[in-house]
C-alpha cells in the first residue's frame, strides 16, 4: 500500500493513535472502572500503521507474525487492547485532563513512518496541552541526529525498551533467530546518545523480569543504564496472547520482589550490582545496602510500585495500572500506595526461595 493510500486510511498514524484502555478510561473513551480506585497519570500514545510493526519480538503482541496483528478484536499489547481515535479528540480531552494526569507518552513501533509522526505528534502535543512528553523510541530505524529533533519537537524524557536483559536473550527474542531486525549494540547506542542529547536522570531503559535471564544477570542491565546517567522502568513478563511466547507462565513474584528492590537501590544509589550477592541460581542473597535504608524502603513499599517516568509532582506518572497483571490480588507492579496488608505480602515473597 502506498504512502497516499495509506494517509487515506481512516484509522493510522499519524491523523490517528492507538490510545492504551486505562487511557481511553481515564480520558472519558471508554468504560470502566479501576480496581481498587487506581488513577492513571500518563496517557499512552501508540503509533499505528496498516503494515502494522515490521519488528517480530517473541514476547509481544504487536509482533509481524501474530496472526491476529492490527485486529482490535484479538490483538493485545501489554495485556489490553489498544483502540484507535482520531489524534484531534485525544488532544482536546488531554487538554482537559483529570488534574492526577501528568504526561503523555508516544510509543514507537519499528516502521519507516514512526520517526517523522514522532516528531509530528510530539510538537501537538506539547502546543496543545501543559503536559510533558515521554518519547518510548525503537531505536532500529534512529540515529543520534533523530534524539536530538526529539529534544526540539518539545519531549523531555526518553525511554528506550531494551527488554531483554543479556545480548543472547536480546538476540534469540528480538533479533535474527526471532526473525526480528534489532540488535543489542545499537539499542545501547541509542541509550547513551539519548543521555548525551537529553541529560542525566532523564532517560530510561525498559526491562522485562521473567523472559529466561537471573537475577543476577537483571541487575546487571539495571546497573550499567545507572552508571550511564538512566534508570530502569521494571516490567513483569506477562505471556501475550497469540505472541511466540503466549503459553509461558508468568514468573512467580518472588524472584519479582527482589528485583524490584535492588532497582529502587541501585536507581536511588544506595547500592550497586558489585554490592549485591547472589546464589548459584543467579538470586539474590545480599543487597549490600544499609540495613535502616533497606528496612525504611520496604516499610515504604515505594520499591514495589510501578517504576517509570514522574509527572510535575515528582511521583511516578507512568504507573500502567494492571500492564503486567490481572486487577487482583496478585500484583506485580503496583499503581497506587502499598497498604500494610500489601507490604506484609511483599515482605513474604522477597524472603520467600
Ligand atoms: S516509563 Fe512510561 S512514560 Fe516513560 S517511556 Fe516508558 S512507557 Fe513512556
Amino acid at each position: 500500500m502506498n504512502q497516499a493510500a495509506q494517509r487515506l486510511e481512516p484509522s493510522f498514524s499519524p491523523d490517528h493513535v492507538r490510545l492504551s484502555l486505562a487511557a481511553a478510561m481515564t480520558l472519558g473513551l471508554a468504560q470502566g472502572r479501576f480496581y481498587r480506585n487506581a488513577r492513571l497519570g500518563c496517557i499512552n500514545l501508540l503509533l499505528s500503521y496498516a503494515s502494522g510493526c515490521k519488528a517480530n519480538c517473541s514476547f509481544c503482541g504487536l509482533a509481524r507474525e501474530n496472526p491476529h496483528r492490527n485486529n482490535p478484536r484479538f490483538e493485545k499489547f501489554i495485556r489490553v487492547a489498544w483502540a484507535s481515535h482520531p489524534l484531534e479528540e485525544i488532544l482536546e480531552r488531554c487538554a482537559q485532563a483529570p488534574s492526577w494526569v501528568e504526561r503523555v507518552c508516544i510509543s514507537q513501533i519499528t516502521h519507516p513512518r514512526a520517526r517523522a509522526d514522532t516528531l509530528a505528534i510530539c510538537r501537538q502535543v506539547r502546543e496543545r496541552t501543559d503536559l510533558p512528553v515521554s518519547l518510548l523510541i525503537a531505536p532500529t530505524l534512529l540515529k543520534r541526529e533523530d534524539l536530538l529533533d526529539m529534544r526540539e519537537a518539545g519531549a523531555d524524557r526518553i525511554g528506550v525498551a531494551i527488554d531483554a536483559a543479556t545480548p543472547e536473550l536480546f538476540a534469540q527474542l528480538r533479533g535474527k533467530p526471532a526473525g526480528g531486525p534489532h540488535r543489542w549494540e545499537h539499542y545501547w547506542r541509542i541509550f547513551h546518545e539519548a543521555v548525551e542529547a537529553f541529560g542525566r536522570d532523564r532517560v530510561g531503559v525498559h526491562l522485562i523480569h521473567g523472559l529466561g535471564e537471573s537475577e543476577e544477570q537483571l541487575i546487571g542491565a539495571m546497573d550499567r543504564a545507572r552508571r550511564a546517567g538512566g534508570s530502569t522502568h521494571l516490567f513483569c513478563f506477562f505471556p501475550e496472547k497469540f505472541s511466540a511466547l503466549g503459553e509461558r507462565p508468568q514468573p512467580d513474584p518472588s524472584g519479582y520482589r527482589r528485583v524490584q528492590l535492588a532497582r529502587w537501590l541501585i536507581d536511588h544509589d544506595q547500592a550497586g550490582a558489585a554490592d549485591m550477592s547472589f546464589d548459584g541460581q543467579g538470586r539474590v542473597r545480599e543487597f549490600g545496602a544499609d540495613p535502616a535504608v533497606m528496612e525504611a524502603a520496604i516499610a515504604s513499599g515505594k520499591p514495589f510500585m510501578t517504576s517509570g517516568c514522574p509527572g510535575a509532582s515528582g511521583e511516578v506518572a507512568c504507573n500502567r495500572p494492571f500492564g503486567n497483571e490481572k486487577p487482583g490480588p496478585d500484583l506485580r507492579n503496583y499503581p497506587f500506595a502499598l497498604d500494610q496488608d500489601d507490604i506484609a505480602l511483599v515482605r513474604e515473597q522477597l524472603f520467600s526461595y
